[in-house]
């Protein structure tokens, strides 16, 4: 009561970047946030796939409160063992070789775009520094990563764009080998597109662009800062493709609600990462490692891929009987596992599905192409996904009378 007149007679003093619901939530229990006025939504949205394990999960808080005890920060000045741990268990577990730890997805992918090219200069190439990113991408919103993804929108009126990014259609071969000159040094691409609305490339694609790399001698970056970390069902969504990439950014689901971010690369891809290439003051403190490192060795833990394999099957049938029965309100749902997408028909706007469900208790996000997103929480069972498809379907069966 007393916040809500607040925000009647002041102005927020909160940057107005954000078109924000005056939705506010006090605490979260697991798939469910309860908001300051006492009401219990089930989360599907995860913080925009960050929340792995949910909300106050036992092993996160364990991690977060010993390590507060003993120590924060020390800079990368010093040896920190929690980091070292954390890329060694990254390693073990993927194509990689090397990490460098940073604190959000747009970092990531700026290292990451360091470290391509920096990898053809060592090789005596330094004129081969652009990078083919792909239409309808989202890498970040720092002027580098706006200007990979290139999309107009977020970059109009913030001056010059970064040079160095050549743009085709995501999922197209000869648009992509057809942009290729002697100065192209890597290509970027999301498995899963996030951002854009849950698109996802026939399953051939990542392949193609493995050969294609192969033959012209480029690196493959992989961005899966949203569809990594588990959220597919794999611990990274390329494994599905089977391919190795060269480097490969991720960072939302990795610290499971504490800022942390990563690039990961190969040995031979991190040839030009040597000391005093890159930097970050707080990337990879303790604290964030030891949050991660519980994250991950959850995600790791026997069973759990497995399970959330399971989950997102279990969604993608619902949402395919939910478009079955709607075909007037809905075209498709597309993703892999616990990164689903429903696409709207043009009659309804993905705001308006989202804010009804919202009313109705179920969180969702919107998306590029008139997309819902819907990414629970890593841990959702059976019990919170026939929950979220019977919220589901009673917003269809009102939108559509
Ligand atoms: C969210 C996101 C980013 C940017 O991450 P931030 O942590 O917001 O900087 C980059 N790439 C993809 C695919 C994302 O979904």
């Amino acid at each position: 009561m007393a916040t809500s007149s607040v925000v009647e007679t002041k102005p927020s003093a909160v940057m107005q970047t954000y078109a924000r619901s005056e939705l506010a939530f006090e605490r979260g229990e697991g798939c469910y946030l309860i908001s300051t006025e006492g009401r219990r939504y089930l989360d599907f949205v995860s913080g925009i796939a960050v929340n792995t394990l949910g909300h106050a999960h036992p092993a996160m808080i364990e991690a977060l409160e010993s390590q507060a005890k003993k120590l924060w920060h020390v800079s990368n000045l010093y040896t920190i063992p929690e980091s070292e741990e954390l890329a060694a268990l990254l390693c073990d577990n993927s194509f990689a070789d090397r990490v460098f730890f940073c604190n959000s997805g747009a970092e990531a992918l700026e290292g990451m775009i360091k470290l391509a090219r920096r990898y053809h200069a060592a090789a005596g190439n330094p004129q081969r520094n652009r990078i083919i990113a792909c239409g309808g991408a989202f890498h970040g919103r720092t002027l580098t990563t706006l200007s990979a993804a290139g999309n107009a929108k977020y970059l109009e009126g913030c001056g010059p764009a970064s040079p160095g990014f050549d743009h085709v259609p995501f999922g197209n071969m000869n648009e992509l080998r057809a942009a290729i000159t002697e100065e192209t040094a890597a290509i970027l691409v999301e498995p899963v597109q996030g951002e854009g609305g849950i698109n996802t490339p026939d399953p051939g694609y990542l392949r193609d662009l493995r050969a294609v790399c192969d033959e012209f001698g480029l690196l493959l970056l992989l961005d899966e800062v949203q569809c990594g970390m588990g959220r597919t069902g794999r611990l990274f969504a390329h494994e599905w493709s089977e391919i190795r990439p060269d480097a490969l950014a991720t960072a939302k689901g990795l610290g499971g609600g504490f800022p942390v971010g990563c690039f990961m690369a190969t040995q031979e891809a991190s040839g030009g990462m040597g000391p005093g290439s890159h930097g970050s003051t707080f990337g990879g403190n303790p604290l964030a490692m030891a949050v991660g490192l519980a994250v991950v060795r959850q995600i790791l833990a026997e069973g759990f891929l497995s399970s959330v394999a399971g989950a997102g099957e279990r969604l993608k049938a619902g949402l395919e009987r939910l478009v079955a029965d709607y075909p007037g309100l809905f075209v498709e749902s597309r993703g892999y596992g616990l990164m689903q997408g429903l696409k709207c028909q043009d009659e309804l706007s993905n705001v308006t599905l989202v804010n009804t469900l919202r009313d109705k208790g179920l969180l969702t996000v919107g998306a590029g192409d008139n997309v819902v997103r819907i990414l629970p929480p890593l841990v959702a069972g059976a019990t919170e996904i026939d929950e979220a498809l019977a919220t589901l379907n009673s917003a269809a069966a009102e939108l559509a009378s």
